[in-house]
């Protein structure tokens, strides 16, 4: 199974439950702010995801889209 997410940002606010939920390790925070003054999460080992969704399920902001075999999930 491979996945692949797309983040979304502007819209993230960078409390990094998606960080520390992915079990794979794909997701990071970035040095350098948003718009809005927040470290978004970026995504640094999109290789390894496996398209479990768990990211975007924690996600309050609704920032990350899980995709999967070519469809969004
Ligand atoms: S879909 Fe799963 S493996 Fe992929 S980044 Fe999100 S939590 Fe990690
Ligand atoms: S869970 Fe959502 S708001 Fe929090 S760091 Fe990840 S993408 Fe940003």
């Amino acid at each position: 199974m491979k996945g692949k997410i797309k983040i979304h940002t502007e819209l993230c606010k960078g409390c990094t439950y998606c960080v520390d939920t992915c079990p794979e390790g794909v997701i990071v925070i970035r040095k350098r702010f948003n718009k809005s003054g927040y470290f978004p999460a970026v995504v640094r080992h999109g290789e390894k995801c496996t398209g479990c969704a768990m990211c975007a399920t924690v996600c309050p902001e609704i920032a990350i889209e899980v995709f999967r075999n070519n469809k969004k999930k």
